[in-house]
């Protein structure tokens, strides 16, 4: 009898770190389900590349959305194994500039970056618990360190990695909840975040801009830890050592 493949959900993946994540899944021999918001066209052209693939367009930020896109994600694949809660939005904003940052901002970052991984995390717990499956969070280096592209950004991925450790905690022994934390990664949110990009090449260990297949590298590797749960793996070329 054939085992049937393992299926994971991956938000924000119809561009950049969530599309390589994707793929990299895909190619480890996952089911993939897509979704993103406001890009369906990218999101569907991806799905149909990736054979047994799907795509829901959904924002993760309304918890209705984000039970639409478990049920859904579920009703075609039939199970749901893990979760890589990777939506997330930013915007350059200098910290020292606090009147640059209106409330709107703030109450989107945090509906989309924080309560987004939430409103998803709770929708599929029971699945994910049926299965034995994990949780990974895309958080970011600016969650743990005084930087990040705004102020807003960088609460919103401080919350997240604790929201990691207290779902993995809460979880347990059923599902594992751990996250990756990038640091620079090319991707078309980044692009054009000079002067920050001559500063990873010329400072960071690694000498060079992340891309998105290094963060895909390190979620696949993180998923196959059996024994890691409430872990926070820097994925940054030791751009956070600075
Ligand atoms: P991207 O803009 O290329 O992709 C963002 C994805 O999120 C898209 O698929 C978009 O449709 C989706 N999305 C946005 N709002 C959504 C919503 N409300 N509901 C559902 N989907 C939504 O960005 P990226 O650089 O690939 O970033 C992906 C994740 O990685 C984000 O969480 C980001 O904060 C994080 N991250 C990125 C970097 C970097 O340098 N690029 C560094 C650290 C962390």
């Amino acid at each position: 009898m054939s085992v049937p493949p393992r299926v994971a959900l991956v938000t924000g993946s119809s561009s950049g770190i969530g599309a390589a994540i994707a793929r990299a899944l895909h190619a480890d021999g996952w089911r993939v389900a897509l979704n993103g918001h406001r890009d369906a066209d990218a999101g569907a052209a991806l799905a149909a590349a990736l054979p047994g693939a799907t795509y829901v367009d959904a924002d993760v930020s309304a918890p209705d959305d984000a039970r639409r896109l478990v049920r859904e994600t579920v009703d075609a694949h039939g199970r749901l194994d893990a979760v890589v809660n990777n939506a997330g939005i930013a915007r350059r904003i200098p910290h020292d500039d606090l009147d640059a940052v209106d409330d709107a901002f703030w109450d989107l970052v945090m509906a989309v970056n924080l309560k987004g991984p939430w409103n998803v995390a709770r929708a599929a717990r029971p699945h994910l618990a049926a299965a034995r499956g994990q949780i990974v969070m895309t958080g970011s280096i600016a969650g743990f360190t005084a930087a990040g592209s705004s102020i807003p950004y960088s609460v919103s991925k401080a919350g997240v990695l604790h929201l990691t450790r207290l779902l993995a905690r809460a979880l347990g022994p059923e599902i594992r909840v751990n996250a990756i934390a990038p640091g620079y990664i090319e991707t078309p949110l980044t692009r054009e975040w000079q002067p920050l990009r001559e500063h990873v090449v010329a400072h960071a260990p690694a000498r060079r801009l992340g891309v998105p297949e290094d963060v895909a590298g390190a979620v696949v590797g993180l998923m196959g830890m059996e024994y890691v749960t409430g872990a926070v793996l820097p994925v940054d070329g030791g751009l956070s050592l600075l």
